[in-house]
């Protein structure tokens, strides 16, 4: 394509140099196909009604199919490729009807072999330099893309440098973590043992604490987080590091699941008593992956709500990636099944697990909560902000809602309500507390905690 190899020569020499090397560094060529870039290829085939939609990336010479939803093309010459074009425009290439575009009269591409009319293709960006591309392609014209479309576009093309950042820093942490030993499982397992859980159950010696999550804008409490403790009558009071993984692998983690789900069940009865505004409120209880491969599930959870006369729209169930992932098969059924009942799924800890947008799209989850090692190093440079920034798009793309965990400081606060995440959670607003405190912050008028820019002082005297 003599037009595109012209532009490629204006756009060459250091800065094509540059964008080689930050490909490279990515190591995604020729890598196998992966759900997370499928499930952009297919939002975008469906969002722009097109045929094809792809991910690619180009070398020196030819351009490698990451991602193709609609088509079978692995790799073309890079000369026969739109992405030249993008590259030198440096931003959004939208062509209504590439039949009447003087860049591509009398050319043999192999769009036109398609009967493509019209395309749009968006740089994907690593390290500030433009790696590769997002395009969607149509048989059919239609005019140019609208404002709303456009950032479509571009956010899905911010998803999809998302998902190689999520890619390299999976890789940075592995490479950590073969370094240092993991000393809390250890810990846990030193002085524990599986007959002092069993006497903890009988002795009635957990308790569950709750940590209000606030809509962001209105700092309304919305929901509580019910959050596992252990008063242990020599080591005093105990958090779920400490003894939830020891009574994962023990078994006990289900009998103290169910104590935990009936004792939050009883918690809402209480509160919606005290106020039937509370009625407004969902409680959130984690369950872990033995928990949630357990046969029967959502039975189960119903029989519990049925004791308890809670209504299920008041209760939300948390799980991690890590609890999906070893019950694929399953997993679908299962949530369907809770989620049919009423009760409201959260995918927790967003971000540090597979993260596979393909989840996302294929399970039906009401909340993404982002991961608060995110949150805590927003202010720390570009890249912790733009996967939280991608993570809130890609859930306003899916109608999911956002809770961002974590939040410590008024800084983050104000960062998160920029990108319009819409629910947040931590310290800032309250601590996890025991039922009698969090009591007196839902009496609280319209159940609105102070802005937290105002009230440090305030703040400390329910915070625990
Ligand atoms: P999670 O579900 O992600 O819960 C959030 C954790 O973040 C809680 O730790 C909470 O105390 C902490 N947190 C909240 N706000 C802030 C903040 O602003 N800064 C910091 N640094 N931390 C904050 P916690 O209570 O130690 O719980 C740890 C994990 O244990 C939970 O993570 C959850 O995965 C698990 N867990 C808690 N309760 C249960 C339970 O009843 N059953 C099961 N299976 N797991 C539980
Ligand atoms: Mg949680
Ligand atoms: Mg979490």
């Amino acid at each position: 394509m003599p037009q595109a190899e012209l532009e490629l020569g204006a756009v060459g020499g250091d800065r094509e140099m540059a964008r080689l090397a930050a490909l490279e560094s990515l190591a995604i060529l020729d890598t196998p196909a992966e759900p997370g870039y499928d499930a952009i290829t297919r939002l975008a085939a469906d969002y722009f009604e097109a045929e094809t939609a792809v991910i690619e990336f180009a070398d020196e010479t030819r351009v490698w199919v990451k991602s193709h939803c609609g088509g079978a093309l692995r790799e073309l010459p890079r000369a026969h490729s739109v992405f030249d074009l993008v590259l030198a425009a440096d931003g959004p290439v939208v062509v209504p009807d590439i039949r009447e575009h003087p860049d591509f009269r009398g050319q043999k591409m192999h769009l036109q072999a398609k009967g493509v009319v019209f395309l749009a293709g968006v740089p994907v960006r690593a390290d500030d330099c433009v790696v590769g591309m997002l395009a969607v392609f149509r048989r059919q014209t239609r005019g140019a893309l609208l404002e709303n479309e456009l950032r479509t576009l571009n956010n899905l093309a911010t998803m999809v440098s998302s998902q190689l950042e999520l890619h390299k820093l999976r890789a940075n942490t592995k490479k950590q973590r073969g370094r240092q030993p993991r000393p809390v499982r250890a810990l846990s397992r030193s002085w524990l043992r599986n007959a002092d859980l069993r006497r903890a159950i009988d002795r009635r010696e957990f308790v569950l604490y709750y940590q209000p999550v606030v809509e962001m804008k209105t700092l309304k409490i919305v929901g509580l987080e019910a959050l596992i403790r252990w008063q242990h009558p020599e080591r005093g009071l105990l958090t779920p590091m400490d003894f939830i993984p020891a009574a994962e692998d023990c078994g006990l983690i289900l009998p103290i699941g169910d104590w935990g789900l009936a004792e939050a069940c009883s918690q809402i009865q209480a509160w919606t008593h005290e106020n039937p505004d509370n009625q407004s409120l969902r409680v959130c209880v984690n369950l872990s992956a033995r928990q949630f491969s357990r046969q029967g599930l959502a039975d189960h959870v119903e029989s519990l709500l049925m004791q308890s006369g809670t209504s299920s729209r008041q209760l939300g169930l948390e799980m991690t990636e890590s609890s999906l992932i070893p019950n694929m098969g399953t997993a679908l059924e299962v949530l369907e099944g809770l989620r049919a009942l009423g009760i409201s799924i959260s995918m927790d800890d967003f971000g540090t697990g597979y993260s596979s947008l393909s989840y996302l799209h294929s399970f039906p989850i009401d909340v993404l909560k982002i991961d608060r090692s995110f949150v805590g190093r927003i202010s720390e440079g570009d890249q912790p902000l733009q996967i939280v920034r991608t993570i809130i798009e890609l859930a306003r793309v899916l109608k999911i809602d956002v809770v961002a965990e974590g939040i410590e400081t008024s800084e983050q606060y104000q960062v998160l309500r920029e990108l319009g995440c819409g629910f947040g959670q931590g310290y800032l607003f309250a601590r996890p507390l025991p039922a009698e405190q969090v009591t007196g912050l839902l009496r609280l008028p319209g159940r609105v905690l102070p802005r937290p820019e105002i009230t440090e002082a305030q703040r400390t005297s329910y915070v625990v």
